[in-house]
C-alpha cells in the first residue's frame, strides 16, 4: 500500500486552515486515508510565557520579523522519526509556483509549509528550507493562503485524490497546453449551440476535435506557452487544419 502523504503547516493562525479539507475531493482524501494533514500553532513552540513569535527586526525602521527558534523547534520535533520533512517556505522572493513545481512537491511523502507574517521570517531559517516558493509577483499578508493554494494544487497529482485521473492529465498545463473548452446541457443557450461533433458519438473525431481546440485555446490565450512548445508531427497537421478552417470561416 502507498505510504500516506503527510502535510503539516506551521502558522500563527492555524485555524485559517480549518476549511481546506472540509470540501470536495480534499475532504475525501482525508476520509480515504490518502493524506494526513495538520496545521500546527507556531506559538506552541515558543519558550516564553507570552508565546511571542515576532519582534522588531535588527537595523531599525523595519517592522516585525518572525523569530526563527519556534520554526526550528517544530522542525526538529517533526524530524524525530528519522525522516526529515521537505520544507517549503512561502515567500514572495521564492521560485514561482507552477504546474511543474506542484507535481514535484506532490511526489514528496512528508511536507512542511512555513507561513510567514509581517516582514517575513528571520533569514537564518534558510538552514532548514528546501524550497522558497512564491505564488506570484505580488505580496499578501501571510503565508497561509499561499500554502493552501499550493496544497490544493499538489494534492490533485497524488494518486486517488481526484477520482478520474484522466481529468488531471487533460487539465491545462499538464502537457504544456491549455485544456479544451467544455460544454454541457442545454444544447442551445440563447442561440449559441454546442459544437455538433461533441454529439456525434464518434470518439476518434471527438478526440481530434479536442486536441485542435486545446491547441487553439493555447494560441489565443497563452501565446507564451505555445511559442515554447516543440510541436509534434500530429500537432503540425492539426494546426494546418485549424488554419484552413479559420481561413474558410473568414471567407
Ligand atoms: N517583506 C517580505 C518581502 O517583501 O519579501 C514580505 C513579507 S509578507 C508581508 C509576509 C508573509 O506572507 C511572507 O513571509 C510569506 O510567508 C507570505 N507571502 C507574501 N507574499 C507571498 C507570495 N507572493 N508568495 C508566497 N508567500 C507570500
Amino acid at each position: 500500500m502507498e505510504q500516506k502523504m503527510k502535510i503539516k503547516v506551521l502558522s500563527i493562525f492555524p485555524n485559517m486552515f480549518n476549511t481546506l479539507f472540509e470540501y470536495g475531493v480534499l475532504k475525501k482524501s482525508i476520509e480515504n486515508g490518502i493524506v494526513d494533514f495538520e496545521a500546527i500553532n507556531l506559538r506552541d513552540y515558543t519558550d516564553d510565557k507570552h508565546h511571542v513569535t515576532d519582534i522588531p527586526g535588527y537595523g531599525g525602521k523595519s517592522g516585525m520579523v518572525m523569530k526563527v527558534e519556534p520554526f526550528f523547534k517544530y522542525y526538529e520535533e517533526y524530524s524525530k522519526d528519522g525522516e526529515k520533512p521537505y520544507v517549503i517556505m512561502t515567500s514572495p522572493q521564492g521560485i514561482k509556483f507552477d504546474n511543474s513545481v506542484s507535481r514535484y512537491l506532490s511526489e514528496k511523502k512528508k511536507l512542511l509549509f512555513l507561513c510567514g507574517r509581517y516582514e517575513g521570517i528571520d533569514a537564518r531559517i534558510e538552514k532548514i528550507v528546501d524550497k522558497e516558493v512564491s505564488i506570484g509577483d505580488f505580496v499578501v499578508t501571510g503565508g497561509e493562503i499561499p500554502a493552501m493554494l499550493m496544497i490544493d494544487s499538489l494534492l490533485r497529482f497524488v494518486p486517488g485524490v481526484v477520482g478520474d485521473n484522466d481529468s488531471v492529465i487533460n487539465d491545462s498545463f499538464y502537457n504544456g497546453l491549455l485544456d479544451y473548452s467544455q460544454y454541457t446541457k442545454p444544447y442551445d443557450f440563447n442561440g449559441e449551440k454546442v459544437p455538433e461533433i461533441l454529439l456525434s458519438g464518434n470518439h476518434l473525431k471527438i478526440e481530434k476535435y479536442r486536441k485542435k481546440n486545446s491547441l487553439l485555446n493555447t494560441i489565443l490565450k497563452r501565446k507564451d506557452l505555445f511559442i515554447k512548445r516543440k510541436l509534434s508531427e500530429e500537432e503540425k497537421e492539426l494546426l494546418t487544419e485549424i488554419i484552413g478552417e479559420l481561413y474558410n470561416n473568414a471567407k
